[in-house]
């Protein structure tokens, strides 16, 4: 969340995650009648309604158009981020807890080695050459054990890469 010009009595609130599924960023501003274009943005304590402005990714069928809210249904809409973001933290907060990087060959903590582009192939269904085949790259975050070189990987999601590492309290030599 991020608040113009500041938090306590902001005009606008910038949004980017913590939204409803498709939403990929949106934004609160608060308004008041008046002003040349029949409304003006003014901070929140000042406000009678807010507008909601919510975009899509690219392709999202989502149009850009600004919906009014009332104030309490943007203080609504705003909690609900808030708990998203929350849920979502808890969330990444146990998967690092669950994940495990150390091998069980040495007990040591795998290392991070970057991300690596697998290709993929599929075969085609509908050609007369079956053999043919369509490709794609699956980037995948590797970490390998410098002694034994085994390695772990991970695709893209919720967790932020390079791991922190897993729980060093344990011992599993
Ligand atoms: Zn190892």
């Amino acid at each position: 969340m991020h608040f113009q010009p500041e938090e306590d009595d902001p005009k606008r609130v910038e949004l980017s995650r913590g939204l409803p599924d498709g939403v990929v960023r949106a934004t609160i501003s608060y308004h008041r009648e008046g002003g040349f274009r029949g409304t003006r943005v003014v901070p929140r304590s000042e406000a009678e309604f807010a507008q909601l402005t919510e975009s899509g990714g690219p392709d999202s069928p989502r149009s850009n158009a600004a919906v009014r809210l009332t104030l309490s249904e943007a203080k609504d809409y705003l909690a609900q981020v808030q708990r998203r973001i929350e849920d979502l933290e808890d969330e990444i907060k146990r998967r690092h807890e669950a994940v495990d990087l150390v091998c069980s060959c040495s007990g040591r903590q795998r290392s991070y080695l970057g991300v690596l582009g697998f290709v993929v192939g599929h075969r085609r269904m509908l050609t007369d050459m079956p053999q043919e085949t369509s490709q794609r790259v699956v980037d995948q975050h590797a970490y390998q054990c410098d002694q034994c070189g085994s390695m772990l990987f991970f695709a893209a999601g919720i967790l932020a890469h390079p791991l922190p590492g897993g729980p060093s309290s344990r011992d599993r030599r």
